[in-house]
């Protein structure tokens, strides 16, 4: 308590139009996915309370069938309109080392089902690297590429990218130094198979 009247007091010092313009309501322009880590999150870009809409779970995993994902990605690009959506994962990201593992973490070990395909998928680059820090922070980054994906897939996002007005970015987050980089998303061969959520058969991309 005493922690958050200091803050609160800070920031309206600081801002201090910021409180009187969120009691009327939100208009972010960034939706951000990241991992439930203490050492990460969207404070690593600076913008203050009202920027940023945050959806984060264990990994940074956008599961097709995950209906709290799901929502948030509608709400954000429906309703909101956000037009930036960011997948940070991190490096050091405990989800993706258990995923590395074999060890079996009980109901963890469904959601981690997801990081586990990722890393079936690039068993043969992960297993040549040798330096397990490094094919960790490797495999953090072929989630990101893989959470990137699935949101481009998602209905609303299908509709939202069609009219050219979102992006969706992938970075990683270095718990190391604070920096986040961006992560080059490879293009989507299957992207024209998800366009059977448009209602426009002509578009083309
Ligand atoms: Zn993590």
């Amino acid at each position: 308590m005493a922690r958050n009247s200091s803050w609160a007091e800070r920031m309206h010092t600081a801002n201090p139009a910021l409180f009187a313009r969120n009691a009327k309501g939100q208009a972010p322009h960034v939706l951000w996915i990241g991992c439930s880590d203490s050492r990460v999150g969207e404070f690593c870009i600076d913008l203050l309370p009202g920027s940023v809409f945050v959806h984060r779970n264990i990994a940074n995993l956008m599961p097709y069938g995950d209906l709290s994902s799901l929502s948030v990605v509608q709400f954000a690009v429906d309703t909101l309109k956000v037009r930036h959506i960011v997948v940070c994962g991190h490096y050091d990201c405990g989800g993706a080392a258990a995923a590395l593992g074999n060890k079996s973490l009980g109901v963890l070990d469904h959601w981690l089902k997801h990081l586990r395909d990722v890393r079936a998928q690039h068993k043969d680059e992960l297993a040549a690297i040798q330096d397990p820090k490094a094919r960790l922070n490797r495999l953090v980054e072929l989630n990101v590429v893989a959470q990137v994906h699935h949101v481009r897939r998602m209905a609303p996002v299908v509709e939202a990218l069609k009219q050219g007005r979102i992006a969706v970015y992938g970075m990683v987050y270095d718990v190391s130094s604070g920096h986040i980089k961006p992560i080059e998303v490879p293009h989507d061969d299957n992207e024209m198979d998800y366009l059977v959520y448009s209602n426009d058969e002509d578009f083309e991309h």
